[in-house]
């Protein structure tokens, strides 16, 4: 049997984090069984779906690298198939017409509440005969169709005490629930078509997975109700129900639902926060499954190898941003660092600015060494490389600038005299020469730092003078000079 999952987000959001953990179960377990992962769009909520949002998911899907197998398959270009369905349902009887108007059912839902008991239509119209249900939708009368859930009884008469073994319902396996049982009373004849021909939710999901042939329903747990009115459907249709499995949610650092704060609410926002979409399915693969030998850093092909849903835990994953902070900085620091300087290349030329070369990247992040964890934060640490200090660290230059013209003026003679402008040699140049002046090492370094960085903290300051090269290193402490000039 080929395994075949599905990815089939609403388009009535952006993609985030907890919908991109499922796409990724999805798609590792496919993956890992040489199966098929499919992407279906579900718009069949016309009012509430939105074209962009649609796009968006896309786009995010794409950047993570979870690509899927065939076309996009857009579920409101099948509504066609949903109806006919449906009208194939009511012509054997396995789905009826109701005409009950949406007041006397809210009379009903209410006096069940007052009752203390859940909702379930009566089946009213189910007791119409052919005839009348025929008669009174060609005389124009509004209705929906629902279909009749397992055993066909009628329900239990309220004076009835609930018997102990309760004839129909279902029972379906859950991967990770294990085996879930519904009582007839649990389930309802729901709602699959309205009369003006509009297929609902339910119906769609289960055709189109039963036309793509899907055998692993992977989703979150969310659903568990939904599940119970799509398996009405499954029996009624007389087709295999897939295997499912429900994932426990995602919870925010204190234990309660993930905010949009905490976790993305588009995933594209990690992006733009400098992240790298292998390290955020690296991350999200931790949010409910674990490596059999407790590894924690993984590439995709990793994860692909070791994923089995038997490695997804049954408690409810929780978000830890530090987390997902820790593994980017191994992933991005991972690799050598022309493949680093490419991905920081891409990143700045997506925000607008103007990255030196690959090559000249390279050179600046191999003095970087593994500062920062996001490129965001490494572009923060190598910008100044190529822009020049506009400002000044206000703090930093109080305590290592102001006041000392006579320092500055000594280290500018001293870079400009120094035979060889190299960091290592450098840096002795520089021990020695605060030792004969009295002075702290890290003082005169410091001095340097803001001088060329604008900042107090930085790559090692020597070897990115070295990098700068002479001519810029000076015309940096000339700047710094000017600055100090115009300050007394
Ligand atoms: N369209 C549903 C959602 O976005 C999909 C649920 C399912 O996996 O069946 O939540």
């Amino acid at each position: 049997m080929t395994i075949i999952t599905r990815f089939p987000p609403s388009p009535t959001g952006t993609l985030h984090v907890g919908s991109a953990r499922t796409a990724l179960f999805n798609f590792l377990f496919a993956r890992a069984q040489g199966g098929k992962f499919l992407l279906r769009i579900e718009d069949t909520d016309r009012e509430r779906s939105r074209a962009e949002y649609a796009d968006q998911i896309i786009a995010a899907m794409k950047w993570l690298g979870l690509d899927w197998d065939g076309e996009i398959v857009y579920q409101s270009r099948n509504a066609g198939i949903h109806r006919q369905t449906a009208e194939r349902l009511l012509e054997q009887g396995a789905a009826y017409r109701c005409f009950c108007t949406e007041e006397s059912l809210e009379a009903k839902r209410v006096a069940m509440r007052t009752q203390g008991k859940p909702y379930r239509y009566d089946r009213t119209c189910r007791r119409l005969d052919h005839a009348e249900s025929d008669r009174r939708a060609a005389a124009g009368e509004r209705f929906v169709v629902r279909v009749i859930k397992p055993a066909g009884s009628a329900p239990p008469a309220p004076q009835v005490p609930a018997s102990p073994t309760p004839a129909g319902g279902i029972t379906y396996q859950d991967l990770l629930h294990g085996t879930i049982t519904l009582r007839e009373e649990d389930l309802d004849d729901i709602i699959v078509m309205k009369g003006d021909g509009r297929p609902l939710y339910h119906l769609a999901v289960v055709c189109d997975d039963i036309a793509a042939g899907v055998t692993h329903v992977i989703r979150g747990d969310d659903h568990l109700d939904n599940t119970p009115k799509q398996i009405v459907i499954y029996q009624a249709l007389g087709e295999k129900l897939p295997t499912y499995v429900h994932i426990p949610l995602i919870l925010g650092s204190d234990r309660k639902r993930l905010s949009k704060r905490e976790g993305a609410e588009n995933v594209l926002e990690y992006r733009e926060a400098g992240f790298l979409p292998d390290a955020v399915l690296n991350f999200l693969a931790l949010l409910g499954w674990s490596h059999p030998e407790g590894r924690e850093i993984l590439g995709r092909d990793e994860l692909i190898r070791a994923f089995s849903l038997d490695r997804v835990g049954t408690a409810a994953a929780v978000f830890d941003l530090t987390k997902l902070r820790f593994l980017n900085g191994k992933h991005v620091h991972g690799g050598p660092p022309e493949a680093r300087a490419r991905l920081l290349a891409d990143y700045l030329t997506r925000r607008g600015e103007t990255p030196p070369s690959t090559a000249d990247l390279s050179a600046m992040l191999k003095v970087n060494g593994e500062r920062g964890d996001t490129l965001a934060e490494i572009a923060d640490y190598v910008r100044f490389f190529w822009v020049r200090p506009k400002t000044y660290d206000e703090q930093a230059f109080k305590k290592f600038l102001e006041g000392r013209k006579d320092l500055v003026e000594k280290i500018r003679r001293e870079f400009e005299a120094l035979a060889d402008f190299e960091g290592e040699s450098m840096e002795i140049f520089f021990r020695d020469f605060s030792e004969r002046g009295g002075l702290k090492f890290k003082e005169v370094g410091q001095a340097i730092r803001v001088m060329l960085t604008g900042k107090s903290v930085s790559p090692p300051i020597f070897q990115s003078a070295a990098l700068l090269g002479r001519t810029e290193t000076l015309l940096r402490i000339d700047a710094a000079q000017e600055a100090l000039a115009t300050q007394k």
